[in-house]
């Protein structure tokens, strides 16, 4: 199986669009999303609308949840709130309906989906470092778990000594006997300091992960957001990947 997973959209159609092509190269079997379609950007219902296209599985972000009224906009910064209030009032009610329904875990044989961590998905909380990678390594019941969240790639690997090690790296072959929490950045707003659209590969047979970048129309995307209405600084910020 080949599967193509993504994450951290933001309403962020551009970046979609350029994702989605992408991905369309790739001979995906499946497609998976790990949350945070919405917010931040000024396309959230065409950004499901084109998510839903594509049929993943999609677990909930804290903006999705928080758009509609399923996590408070209280324990989000200033501009990321009032991009949540923005958003809020202007989904339709199938955005809302999807938005709601969507749950906070996924697993199968192969992987596990959270949008912050398996152990604590409900409260988003960062797979910043080890600790967290250690939490949600415990929990794992295959050997690997896809994450989205901090908009900065990278993968957290476990040994069978229970070492746990980090590596930004865009390649990352599989191994018997470790484990590994993949971090797949952010398709609409990637915060590495590199601005191109992040998505990811996974190709069970091959035991690969690979993440990729894709350029975008950040301009497009970025008088969008100020045209809405949104604050600047999110226009801004595509631009540097920061
Ligand atoms: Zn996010």
């Amino acid at each position: 199986m080949r599967y193509g997973i993504f994450s951290d959209v933001h309403s962020n159609l551009e970046a979609l669009g350029a994702a989605i092509n992408a991905l369309h190269q790739e001979d995906i079997g499946r497609y998976l999303c790990i949350g945070d379609v919405v917010g931040y950007a000024s396309n959230p219902n065409e950004c499901v609308e084109k998510v839903k296209t594509l049929a993943p599985i999609t677990v909930a972000g804290n903006h999705d949840w928080a758009c509609v009224n399923l996590f408070s906009e209280e324990y989000f910064n200033p501009v990321a709130r009032e991009a949540v209030i923005w958003t809020r009032s202007n989904l339709d009610d199938t955005t809302k309906y999807f938005l709601g329904s969507l749950r906070l875990t996924y697993e199968n044989q192969d992987l596990a989906l959270a949008h912050g961590t398996l152990h604590n998905p409900q409260d988003f909380e960062y797979m910043l470092d080890e600790d967290a990678a250690a939490a949600t390594f415990a929990l794992l019941k295959t050997n690997i778990c896809f994450v989205g969240h901090t908009h900065r790639p990278g993968v957290f690997i476990q040994n069978f000594l229970g070492e746990i090690h980090y590596k930004e790296s865009g390649a990352i072959e599989i191994k018997g006997g470790d484990k590994y929490v993949v971090d797949v950045g952010s398709v609409g707003q990637p915060r590495d300091g590199d601005p191109r659209a992040a998505y990811c590969i996974y190709d069970t047979e091959k035991k690969e992960v690979q993440i990729k970048r894709v350029s975008y129309d950040i301009q497009t995307a970025r008088s969008k957001i100020i045209n809405a209405g949104l604050p600047r600084y999110l226009g801004d910020r595509l631009l540097a990947g920061r």
